[in-house]
C-alpha cells in the first residue's frame, strides 16, 4: 500500500500500435520498416497531404477565419456535407437522420457506444472477432454493464469471412442489442461481407430487432470509390429505415453511423468526424437527438473548426471534390499495387504456403497469418514492425523495402 490510491494502480502497457510507432522512432536500424501504424504513406513511406487538403487550407488561410466556438452539434454545413458523402445527397436530405460532429471516429465511436448504453440499454454489444482493438476498450469505458458479445468473423483455415459463424451468433441476439458493423475495409482482416451476405445479415438483424452501429472509418480507402463503399450502409437505410420500409416488419430499433474523416482525408491529427443517428420512418428523433447533444457537451462541449473546416470547404466545391475523389483513388491504387508487389514477391522466391489472401484483402491491412512469434522474430531480427496478430499496415511498403521484407517472411516462415 502506497498511502494513496494512486500509488496503488497498476502500470498498463501502451495501446500496442503506438508502442510499436514509439519503438520503431528509436530503432537506428538503415533497414527499419513500419507497418504497424494505420496511416496512410506515400511511395516514399512518408506522409501524405492529399493535394486537396492543401488547397482547402490555402482558401481558407486567404479567409481569414476566426477561432470562435462551434455550436454544440458542430458546424451545420459540414453536417450536410458528412451526411451526403455517407448516404448519398437524397437519402441525407431525409428527416429521420439527425448529425453530431465528432472527435474523429473514435469520438463518434465513444458517443455511439454512451448514448446506447444510457438509452438503448442492450443486455449485449455484438462486437467482431478480431476488430479494431479500441472498440473493445469503448464499449468497456462507455457501457461497463453490458456484456461484450464477440462474434466470429475470420475463418483462419480459409482465409476468409467466417459468414456462417457471424450470422449464427448474431442470431442470438434480443431486442436492442447492439451490433457494431464495419461497412467496408474491416479493420484488420480487410475481409467484407458481399452484397448478398449484408442483405443476409440485415435480415437477422431485422429479425433480433437489433440496434445496429455502423463504424465507417474507411470510405473510399476500400474501393477507391466513395460511393461503392458505403453501399451496406446505403443498403441497410433503404430498407429500414426509408419510407418504403415502413411496410417491411420487423425493423432494426434504429441505427447510428460513426464516420472517420481520418484516413480518407488524411486529416489524422484534426480529429474530425460525425455521428448519425436514424431512426425508423414513422419515429421522431427530436427528442433522441437532444439526449445525443446533452451527452456531446458532457464529452467534448463542442467540437473542433478546423478538420470541418478542411472538409466542408472540399466537398463544397466541384472542383476540390473531384481533385479529393482522384486522391482517394491514389491511395488505394497505390495500396492494391504493394499488395500485388509484396504476393509477386513471396511467389517468386518461392516462399512456403499460399500468399494469395494479401490480393484478395482490402483496404489499408492485409491479415498475413504470421504467428506472434513470427512477428516478434520480424521485429527483433530484421526491424519490421507490424501488430501481434500478424497485421500488416500495406503503405508502409515500397518497391525500396518490399523485397526485404518478402526475404525476411520467407526467413521466419521457413525457419
Ligand atoms: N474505427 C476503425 C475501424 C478504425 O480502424 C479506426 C482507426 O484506426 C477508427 C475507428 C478511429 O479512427 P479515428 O482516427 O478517426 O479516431
Amino acid at each position: 500500500m502506497s498511502g494513496s490510491i494512486l500509488g496503488d494502480l497498476p502500470v498498463l502497457p501502451l495501446a500496442e500500435s503506438f508502442a510499436l510507432t514509439a519503438a520503431y522512432k528509436t530503432d537506428s536500424s538503415p533497414n527499419k520498416v513500419n507497418l504497424g501504424q494505420g496511416v496512410y504513406r506515400d511511395k516514399w513511406c512518408q506522409p501524405w497531404v492529399l493535394p486537396s487538403v492543401r488547397a482547402a487550407e490555402e482558401l481558407l488561410h486567404k479567409e481569414r477565419v476566426n477561432h470562435e466556438y462551434l455550436a454544440i452539434q458542430g458546424d451545420e454545413s459540414f453536417n450536410q456535407k458528412a451526411r451526403e458523402l455517407l448516404f448519398d445527397s437524397r437519402i441525407s436530405q431525409q428527416k429521420n437522420i439527425r448529425t453530431v460532429q465528432t472527435i474523429a471516429g473514435t469520438g463518434a465511436n465513444y458517443l455511439a457506444a454512451s448514448f446506447c448504453a444510457r438509452h438503448i440499454r442492450p443486455k449485449k454489444v455484438f462486437i467482431s472477432n478480431p476488430t479494431w482493438d479500441n472498440h473493445y476498450e469503448i464499449w468497456k469505458t462507455a457501457g461497463p454493464e453490458i456484456t461484450q458479445q464477440l462474434y466470429p468473423y475470420y475463418n483462419s483455415n480459409e482465409r476468409c469471412l467466417d459468414f456462417g459463424g457471424m450470422v449464427k451468433e448474431l442470431e442470438k441476439g434480443e431486442e436492442n442489442d447492439v451490433v457494431v458493423l464495419h461497412p467496408c475495409a474491416h479493420n484488420p482482416t480487410g475481409h467484407d461481407p458481399t452484397r448478398d451476405q449484408w442483405k443476409s445479415i440485415a435480415e437477422v438483424i431485422a429479425r433480433r430487432r437489433l440496434f445496429v452501429v455502423f463504424d465507417s472509418a474507411y470510405q473510399g480507402f476500400a474501393s477507391g470509390d466513395p460511393d461503392a463503399d458505403a453501399w451496406a450502409i446505403r443498403h441497410f437505410y433503404s430498407i429500414f429505415f426509408s419510407d418504403v420500409s415502413v411496410s417491411q416488419k420487423p425493423l432494426p430499433a434504429g441505427m447510428i453511423v460513426c464516420q472517420s474523416f481520418s484516413k480518407n482525408f488524411g486529416l489524422y491529427g484534426e480529429r474530425i468526424g460525425a455521428l448519425h443517428l436514424v431512426s425508423p420512418p414513422s419515429v421522431s428523433t427530436q427528442g433522441a437527438f437532444t439526449h445525443l447533444t446533452q451527452l456531446a457537451r458532457a464529452q467534448i462541449s463542442c467540437p473542433s473548426l478546423f478538420g470541418a473546416r478542411i472538409v466542408n470547404t472540399i466537398l463544397s466545391d466541384n472542383s476540390l471534390r473531384q481533385t479529393w475523389e482522384q486522391d482517394v483513388k491514389t491511395m488505394a491504387l497505390r495500396i492494391r499495387d504493394v499488395r500485388s508487389a509484396l504476393r509477386s514477391e513471396l511467389e517468386r522466391i518461392e516462399t512456403k504456403g499460399d500468399w494469395s489472401h494479401i490480393e484478395r484483402q482490402i483496404g489499408m491491412f492485409s491479415y498475413t497469418g504470421l504467428s506472434r512469434q513470427q512477428v516478434e522474430m520480424l521485429k527483433n531480427q530484421y526491424h519490421i514492425y507490424m501488430l501481434g496478430n500478424g497485421r500488416m499496415s500495406m503503405s508502409g511498403l515500397n518497391e525500396e523495402n518490399v523485397a526485404y521484407v518478402a526475404q525476411a517472411i520467407k526467413d521466419v516462415v521457413e525457419c
